[in-house]
């Protein structure tokens, strides 16, 4: 059937969906597809959640949208609201958008015009770390340190600079403990931030366990205590973003709890709104809150969907149907099982050089060679043959290819809905097991 949608991939149209069941997606064919990958981990309440069907429907027959410039709703202010009173200390307001890219783009502006208000104007410069990815729009590309999604644009994007990521399977030495490792890396920000001038440097952003380049990368233990030291030295604000790791995907709500620090500013998306809406957010702090509050009053910035009232009902009752059934409960539980279930079945696969990630989060390297580490040559695009091989099998799984220094690498991304049970695990590591073969 002919399509005149501009698809991401113009030369195979992907087929069409229809409905989904739990954690299914069926198609006009009548095939149906496991998710085991959120989409993009975003679907972690399945296709078909009724409370969130339920206080759509009604936000709906009440008002569906009403633009922020006008108006507040219930639904955003106690969306707002349980999202405050579930945040990590020290965020005091949530900012809403329609997805991780905008949030990330208001995060910037954000702490730009932070330090317009308190009086520092020569803070304009964001260091961000290389194979990194924090969106597709122009400054959310230009923080991004993945080369692969630059390089065309590389004339149009802003002037930001890159450290290192914290990825130890690549580039802790040998010999270098977690903890030396983890100070080592960290301490780039603080070279990169005497370099560009101390006083010049506005943000540093970050992804507390890396999600679209790297396949599910946590960091080593005292990491991003570090970086807090640092930003807090030398007044740089600190984005996290978890637009991906966010929202219960790695076992706690906010992935940043696991390291025991916070940010002065954090965007989510993705979970927030389970996939029933389109919607993100950047969570704020008391002090740049303080700061626009107390100075022009104004946030520079704003879209016409920003806070749409259905997306906020939908992601309200989404949290709210995470906490009453408990299911971070489940990520834990379940993302053990994925892990140990990889580890058995992959473990020792010769293409196979990592296995990684926390909760429902889990990451697979792929290698040419697992002493050496080697990648395999792009040209192979092994990841594209792994998600084809999967998804002609009926499983979803998320594959990328990041970059290592210009260097592509080879991962395979789960994050299935948080709803997932002990067989839906054993059967997404079946069907990975048959694309792995078809491929190897
Ligand atoms: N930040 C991170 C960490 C992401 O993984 C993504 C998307 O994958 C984004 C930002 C951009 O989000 P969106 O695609 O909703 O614009």
């Amino acid at each position: 059937m002919k399509s005149h949608v501009l698809h991401r991939n113009s030369l195979t149209p992907p087929p069409r969906a229809v409905s989904g069941d739990g954690i299914y997606i069926t198609d006009a064919q009548g095939k149906r597809y496991l998710d085991a990958c959120g989409g993009a981990a975003v679907s972690c309440l399945g296709h078909s959640d009724p409370a969130v069907r339920a206080a759509m429907h009604a936000q709906i027959d009440q008002i569906a949208y009403a633009h922020s410039g006008f108006f507040s709703s219930d639904a955003m202010e106690e969306l707002a609201d349980d999202l405050v009173a579930h945040a990590p200390e020290g965020i005091a307001k949530a900012y809403f958008v329609s997805g991780g890219s905008e949030a990330i783009e208001a995060s910037l502006k954000m702490a730009r015009q932070y330090f317009l208000e308190i009086g520092q104007p020569d803070r304009k410069y964001v260091i961000a770390r290389r194979q990194s990815y924090h969106g597709n729009t122009l400054g959310a590309l230009s923080v991004g340190g993945n080369m692969w999604r630059r390089q065309q644009f590389e004339p149009l994007l802003i002037n930001a600079s890159h450290i290192a990521p914290c990825y130890a399977y690549r580039d802790q030495l040998a010999g270098e403990t977690d903890v030396a490792y983890g100070l080592r890396v960290a301490n780039e920000l603080e070279a990169a931030i005497l370099e560009l001038g101390a006083g010049s440097v506005a943000a540093f952003v970050a992804e507390p366990v890396v999600g679209a380049t790297s396949g599910a990368v946590a960091p080593v233990p005292g990491y991003f205590k570090r970086i807090r030291e640092i930003c807090d030295q030398y007044g740089v604000l600190l984005i996290l973003d978890e637009v991906m790791c966010g929202m219960g995907r790695t076992g706690t709500l906010h992935a940043i709890e696991q390291e025991g620090i916070s940010g002065d500013l954090q965007t989510i998306a993705k979970g927030l709104g389970a996939g029933y809406q389109p919607i993100g957010a950047v969570l704020v702090s008391q002090k740049i809150d303080d700061a626009i509050a107390s100075g022009s009053g104004f946030f520079q910035h704003g879209h016409t969907y920003q806070g749409h009232a259905t997306a906020c009902a939908a992601a309200l009752a989404a949290q709210r149907t995470i906490r009453e059934r408990d299911l971070l409960t489940n990520v834990v539980k379940q993302g053990e099982l994925l892990a140990d279930g990889l580890h058995d079945r992959f473990g020792q696969h010769p293409f196979v050089g990592d296995i990684r990630g926390r909760g429902l989060f889990r990451g697979v390297e792929l290698v040419a060679d697992r002493e050496t580490k080697e990648v395999f040559d792009p040209a192979r695009k092994i990841n594209a043959k792994i998600k084809k091989a999967a998804f002609a099998r009926g499983l979803m799984a998320y594959p990328m290819g990041g970059t290592i220094d210009g260097v592509r690498g080879d991962h395979v991304l789960f994050a299935p809905p948080f709803i997932v049970t002990e067989d839906d695990v054993a059967k997404i590591i079946d069907l990975f097991e048959l694309a792995m073969n078809n491929v190897f």
